[in-house]
């Protein structure tokens, strides 16, 4: 966006965008076209590090397209990065923390103005369309901005305390929080941006040195945030990444004793797996867990239907249900039960799925092959045990015959089927119909799950609900998305139960304390 551009963009106002958006995301994919296929180092201690084995970044709307070859890291990469942070530390953490604020706001910036060239990078990763794209390396730098302004806010969280009653002494107490050290940062696939910049934006600005490991669908959008960092004169060693898989270079960074702390974004299961082995260490070390959902939405008989199933549709089919947020459940009351149905199947029916980088397309490819199957296999179980009533196949004619499209399921499910409790993370919704809002609750609630959840209907139900729904994010009455969007500063986002471990929501007010430890300073002199 051009400076003078009044035009704030969060996942809540991407619906109808200034046209010159697009002018210019165009221009930024023509730019990114010319340089598919290019290879990229990682960056430690300040050096581009090359590994003997790559890993190719497919765009997975058209798979013969490489759009970028990354390295296959090692386990002597994700040493070398951890022993680059460690290094870092000291000076990084000594700096005054004014000055890393300034330096993690430049890169912020520099985001910003790279928008364009980021937002297409992650339409082609990812296959999400041009405004989730966009949307998503817009929430990274607010993320980087935010923690700056609670540091300011709590100048730097070195605060007076009360002076204890000494008797011919005169003592001064003062509370200040510090880094940890060495902060480890592992991000999903699906908000490459937002899921690096906050973690790796709230540790820097603490006075941790990182090391970050992309998924590994994913690597190019987080280098090009490495690069910001790098270009706004972040010293070497504070923030290095590496790339690889999981399973070698995040399993050999997860089990090192270097590692002070850890933020991962991702499945349950590898989650609780990094908690348990993160567990193992020779003490207990801070561990943010950012995990699934099963994100449910109830509809009363008092909603007003048309918000409601608007809201539906963008939550559950937005980056085609790859969201830890997607609306994966909906419970509506028997009245209007049949009306809101139909209306969200007529509202699936029109969204349009093709090559995400296209200004008309809402609706992208799913990541990887493994999405691509599993969406198969569910839409199996749901064409036997359920009723589907759009989608439940994927799409493979002309065009969509090269990438991994899935038409946008909704159906139909009895409720002990175990699929009302699977995260799927793919373009399918279930949907049932319910007797009362006490029977809708008790199922919403009847998950391992406690991320995002919806509410359509009266101002007194919606009372009501925030009351009793467990869940980190809650909204009631919102077209814009029933469990959806969630923007650092306005909605803090994270998760309750099996969806995450902290209970402080990044891009609010509690977060950035997450990343330092208390230490008290008591001064005592003779009165
Ligand atoms: P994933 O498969 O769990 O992978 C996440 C990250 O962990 C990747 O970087 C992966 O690397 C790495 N990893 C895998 N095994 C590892 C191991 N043994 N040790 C260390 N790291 C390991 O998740 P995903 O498929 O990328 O993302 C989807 C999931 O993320 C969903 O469950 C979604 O709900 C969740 N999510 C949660 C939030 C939230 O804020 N709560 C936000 C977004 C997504 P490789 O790619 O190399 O395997
Ligand atoms: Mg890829």
């Amino acid at each position: 966006m051009s400076p003078e551009s009044k035009f704030k963009l969060t996942y809540a106002t991407m619906y109808d965008p200034p046209e010159e958006l697009h002018t210019r995301f165009d221009e930024a994919l023509a730019h990114l076209k010319a340089k598919f296929g290019q290879e990229y180092a990682m960056i430690i201690n300040g050096k581009e590090v090359f590994a003997k084995e790559k890993i190719e970044d497919r765009f997975p709307a058209n798979t013969d397209v490489v759009i970028g070859v990354f390295q296959k890291g090692t386990a002597d990469d994700a040493r070398a990065a951890l022993a680059a942070a460690r290094k870092a530390f000291p000076m990084w953490s000594h700096m005054k923390w004014q000055d890393r604020v300034a330096l993690i706001r430049k890169a912020a910036a520099l985001m910003d103005e790279r928008i364009y060239e980021i937002g297409a990078a992650i339409s082609l990763e990812v296959g999400k369309n041009r405004m989730e794209g966009l949307g998503d390396i817009a929430e990274a730098a607010d993320l980087f901005r935010y923690a700056c302004s609670r540091m300011e806010a709590n100048d730097g969280f070195v605060a007076p305390m009360a002076k204890d009653p000494l008797i011919g002494f005169e003592s001064t107490n003062e509370s200040v929080l510090r880094p940890y050290g060495v902060w480890l940062v592992i991000s999903p696939f699906n908000f490459p941006a937002a899921l690096t910049g906050g973690p790796a934006g709230a540790a820097l600005v603490a006075g941790n040195t990182v090391v970050m490991k992309p998924a590994s669908d994913t690597p190019w959008t987080t280098r090009l945030i490495c690069e910001c960092l790098r270009d706004a004169g972040v010293p070497e060693g504070v923030f290095n990444y590496v790339t690889g898989p999981g399973s070698s270079v995040g399993q050999t960074l997860v089990d090192s004793p270097e590692v002070d702390g850890v933020t991962f974004t991702g499945s349950y299961d590898v989650g609780m797996k990094i908690y348990r082995d993160f567990g193992a260490g020779r003490w207990v070390r801070p561990t943010i867990l950012e995990l699934g959902g099963k994100n449910p939405v109830i509809v009363s008989r008092h909603a007003d239907i048309e918000t409601a199933a608007i809201g539906i549709v963008r939550s559950a089919f937005g980056l085609q249900g790859q969201k830890c947020s997607a609306a994966s459940r909906v419970f509506a009351e028997a009245p209007i039960y049949d009306a809101l149905v139909h209306r969200v199947v007529e509202l699936t029916k029109n969204l349009t799925v093709g090559d995400p980088t296209e200004r008309s397309i809402t609706t992208g490819p799913v990541v990887n092959k493994s999405s691509y199957g599993d969406f198969q296999q569910f839409c199996e179980e749901l064409h036997q045990s359920g009723n589907i009533l759009t989608g439940g196949k994927i799409l493979t004619e002309g065009d969509y015959a090269k990438g991994y499209f899935c038409a946008p399921t909704i159906a139909e499910l009895p409720y002990d089927h175990h699929l009302w409790q699977h995260e799927m993370f793919v373009p399918i919704t279930t949907v049932g119909k319910v007797n009362s809002l006490d029977e809708a609750m008790k199922l919403a609630n009847n998950v391992d799950y406690g991320l995002t959840a919806g509410f359509y209907g009266t101002d007194d139900e919606a009372a009501w609900f925030f009351d009793k729904i467990e869940a980190g994010v809650t909204y009631a009455n919102r077209g814009q998305g029933a469990t959806t969007g969630a923007w650092p500063g306005f909605q803090p986002f994270g998760g309750w139960k099996g969806s995450g471990s902290s209970g402080k929501n990044s891009g609010g007010l509690y977060y950035l304390q997450l990343y330092m430890h208390e230490q008290i300073h008591t001064r005592v002199r003779k009165a």
